[in-house]
């Protein structure tokens, strides 16, 4: 090393925009779900890089197929084809079950979206010029480009970025009845989280889906549903769709897709996608060898029925840890909520006093919406990962409730 932790939080405050409320501590390298900081200090991490090291840090194959590729060829314009992006292409479009599917590549879940919103409102504005309207959830997160920002339902992140891209409407997630008198024939798409992450784990009623879904087919509107975060094998199954015994036309993933290389992605079905045509969308890195050879790792690896299986187990395991957790802090802890490794607990208070203690004990834990612990560890944690985190929030707890 050649500088302090000090000296690295001097030269970031210098150089770097002031835009993330960071801790104070350097990272160096992982391994498994463990992160270690440059005091080799261990870390258990229930975080994964915000949703993205679904495979765990330091995965052998992942590792050494980035490695190969970045020794045969990083990048290659999108002019030409690759077996590496068709292959990844391929298994995308197969997993997501949509009929006839069409794969797009970005950098990150913002471009994912920007192409899926992009790709809808040519579609409908193809049947009718004034099917513009796209409505998208209260408390729902999209990215940080102009257009997510508008599909993002949360004000704040609005504030100063105006005017923004006009046509959105804002309901709120599992109101169906909300929904529907929004609705008409120039909707053209209805753009949700399967399960809302940033905006505090919200799961929706278990029919809400399935209606959402006959009302898009009643106005002809585009379903698409982003699972940037809850989906990757997050919920237990590929897609969070699946659990809800729908299919949307459109669907986006970003975070977990390469385990940690940077990539997007929207599929859509191919009667959607067909109003795209040559010119009409385009990446200069989007799906570039290095980062599709990342993905066909984690893409061979996430839907195995084991991985999945240790999804549902090892959440159900945690929600229960989580659920005592409440049972005891009453005071301290008001809700439990969300579906394999998409975990939340609402707090009666704000929640950072409890990340920054973890951390000085050892672990890795997420607060978003203020008061919503969030644990979206690697896919890849055991029963005993977390009986080694609620030891951590065991002790940690008793100081907040
Ligand atoms: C993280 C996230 C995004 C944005 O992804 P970026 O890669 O940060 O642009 C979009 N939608 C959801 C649901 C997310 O969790």
């Amino acid at each position: 090393m050649h500088e302090t932790d000090e000296q690295i939080y001097a030269i970031d405050h210098e150089n770097y925009v002031p835009v993330f409320a960071r801790y104070d501590i350097v990272l160096d390298h992982g391994d498994g779900v463990y992160v270690y900081d440059t005091h080799g200090k261990k870390y258990i991490d229930f975080l994964g890089g915000i949703a993205v090291n679904v495979v765990g840090h330091n995965h052998k194959p992942l590792v050494d197929a980035v490695a190969e590729q970045a020794k045969k060829m990083i990048h290659c314009s999108n002019l030409y084809y690759t077996e590496v992006q068709a292959d990844a292409a391929k298994k995308l479009a197969t997993l997501s079950g949509l009929d006839d599917a069409k794969v797009f590549f970005g950098n990150s879940g913002a471009e994912a979206n920007e192409g899926a919103i992009k790709l809808a409102r040519k579609y409908a504005t193809s049947k009718d010029k004034d099917k513009i309207q796209i409505i998208v959830a209260n408390m729902s997160f999209h990215g940080r480009t102009m257009a997510t920002l508008a599909a993002t339902g949360q004000a704040h992140y609005h504030e100063g970025f105006g005017p923004l891209p006009a046509g959105f409407d804002y309901v709120d997630f599992g109101d169906i009845d909300a929904l529907a008198k929004m609705m008409s024939g120039k909707t053209c798409a209805v753009m949700l989280e399967t399960i809302q992450g940033e905006g505090g784990v919200h799961v929706p009623p278990d029919d809400y889906l399935k209606k959402v879904r006959t009302l898009c087919d009643k106005y002809d509107a585009v379903l698409i549903l982003d699972e940037i975060q809850c989906g990757m094998g997050r919920t237990g199954t590929f897609f969070a769709y699946e659990q809800y015994g729908i299919k949307p036309d459109i669907t986006t993933l970003a975070k977990g897709l390469a385990g940690g290389v940077p990539i997007g992605a929207f599929v859509a079905k191919g009667a959607v996608a067909a109003a795209f045509h040559a010119g009409d969308h385009g990446s200069t890195f989007g799906g570039n060898p290095l980062a599709c050879a990342a993905a066909n790792v984690v893409l061979d690896a996430v839907p195995q029925k084991s991985f999945l299986d240790n999804v549902k187990t090892v959440g159900a395991y945690m929600k229960e840890k989580l659920e005592a957790l409440k049972e005891k802090y009453p005071a301290l802890i008001k809700d439990v909520r969300g579906k394999g490794l998409i975990l939340g607990v609402e707090l009666t208070k704000p929640g950072r006093g409890i990340v920054d203690a973890c951390l000085s004990e050892g672990a890795i834990i997420n607060c978003t919406a203020g008061n919503v612990l969030r644990f979206i560890p690697p896919l890849i944690v055991t029963k005993e990962n977390v009986d080694e985190l609620m030891n951590v929030m065991e002790n940690v707890l008793p100081k907040f409730a």
